[in-house]
């Protein structure tokens, strides 16, 4: 309480994943955005080193996206594609991402964001399970440090504990698995019985759970073994797709084709919230028949294939192909990974995990962390005076700058970056 006998905080806005107390003393108001740069209230200048939310790939303050909106905004400016409705964002979008889509001849359900599809997912997964014959097969099976979302679904096959727990019981038909072995996902299924697991979650590279890679084998493995125990493969994709990792999916620096992909964030640059389902066709089939009368997928958020933010997406996809901007996210892999790892020489630094596309983490060390849990957020206030914007995660910092930065940008970060830990 504060003496006026309220809560705590000038401001009403109750900030997702923030420390209330530490925000109601200091907070950053951004006012404005360009490429790589932000500005505060005070024009003070940062770099952008995390794209926002792993999400501004081509940049902020994208003309071509922004003319893009406003022309949808003058044409159809909202209606929802529930039932038998439709508009030419949302089919044209659909089109273009099934085009591009792994596999061919795959379905695409529209949402809002990566959780939006994350929920999606499950429901599609046990709704084709139910469909064909195979109603018991609803067990989840996801990767400890996994990270899809924070709706209902996504929350319960998340595997970061501080995420999952506190909010009494979540669907409990889930186990989670060391992240790094795949044996360990064989074994979960035949613990569980092969004919009882429904699908398995799992990122290419795990993001907001610390910027973990497969091990090398990894990602073929459990494809394979998914495969072999007709369990679902469901690649989320949100931080990894649109140029994350320098292909379009993210899944696809790997020789796998997954059941299921979930994509957002970098789909409209960040711009307008849009989060899309990727399903195979097998998976889709009974939903698909060829006459009318076919099972009804009763789910969909009002804002699926909301003409504005397809648009959106529509004119981030142009950018992307124009600017040939998809690759870059590998082609710079190792001149990040280059700046970053000699931090890992600094007293305080632990670990730098980099070199699989434009994500790393810095991890700080365990007697940093022993002596100071807090030490993360205080590492991205000390960047934030280095003049560098990060964001942090369980023990560490994450890095996924903008895929438009140039090398002698991201020699800047890392300069920045090692003023910052003598700020420490
Ligand atoms: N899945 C993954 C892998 C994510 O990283 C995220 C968000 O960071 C989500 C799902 C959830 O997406 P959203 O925050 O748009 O709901």
């Amino acid at each position: 309480m504060n003496d006026t006998g309220h809560l705590q905080g000038a401001s009403p806005l109750w900030h997702p994943f923030a420390d209330m107390g530490a925000v109601a003393r200091d907070k950053l108001v951004l006012e404005r955005a360009d490429g790589i740069w932000a500005w505060d209230a005070e024009g003070r200048r940062y770099l952008d080193a995390t794209a926002s939310l792993w999400y501004a790939n081509l940049g902020h303050a994208r003309d071509e996206i922004a003319a893009a909106i406003a022309d949808q905004l003058g044409a159809l400016d909202a209606y929802s594609i529930f039932g038998d409705y439709a508009n030419q964002p949302a089919l044209e979008l659909a089109e273009r991402l099934a085009a591009l889509a792994p596999s061919p001849g795959m379905k695409v359900f529209l949402g809002s964001g990566g959780g939006d599809m994350v929920d999606t997912a499950v429901k599609v997964v046990r709704a084709h399970f139910a469909q064909t014959g195979q109603p018991q097969r609803t067990h989840l099976i996801s990767r400890t440090h996994g990270y899809h979302g924070t709706h209902g679904l996504g929350t319960s096959v998340g595997g970061i504990p501080a995420n999952t727990g506190g909010w009494g019981p979540l669907v409990t038909d889930v186990s989670v698995v060391p992240h790094d072995d795949a044996a360990a996902l064989e074994r979960e299924i035949e613990r569980v019985g092969t004919e009882r697991v429904a699908a398995f979650f799992c990122e290419p590279v795990i993001g907001a759970g610390g910027v973990r890679h497969a091990p090398a084998g990894y990602i073929e493995a459990v494809a394979e073994i998914c495969k072999r125990h007709g369990v679902l493969f469901v690649a989320d994709c949100v931080i990894s797709g649109f140029g994350r990792l320098g292909t379009w999916w993210g899944i696809d620096r790997w020789p796998v084709q997954p059941d299921l992909i979930t994509v957002a964030k970098g789909l409209t640059n960040g711009v307008l919230p849009v989060g899309a389902l990727l399903v195979a066709e097998h998976v889709a089939a009974p939903f698909f028949p060829d006459a009318a009368g076919a099972p009804v997928l009763r789910h969909g958020p009002t804002y699926a294939g909301h003409p504005v933010c397809c648009a959106a997406a529509l004119a981030a996809l142009d950018v992307y192909e124009r600017d040939d901007v998809i690759r870059r996210g590998r082609d710079l892999e190792d001149a990040l990974a280059a700046v970053l790892r000699p931090l890992a020489e600094h007293p305080l630094v632990g670990e730098v995990r980099a070199g699989l596309g434009l994500m790393a983490a810095i991890e700080l060390s365990e007697d940093v962390l022993r002596a100071a849990p807090d030490a993360p957020a205080r590492w991205v206030a000390a960047g934030r005076e280095a003049g560098v914007l990060v964001r942090p995660l369980a023990g560490a910092i994450a890095l996924s700058p903008p895929l438009v930065i140039e090398e002698d940008e991201i020699a800047l970060l890392g300069t920045r970056l090692a003023n910052s830990l003598e700020l420490l």
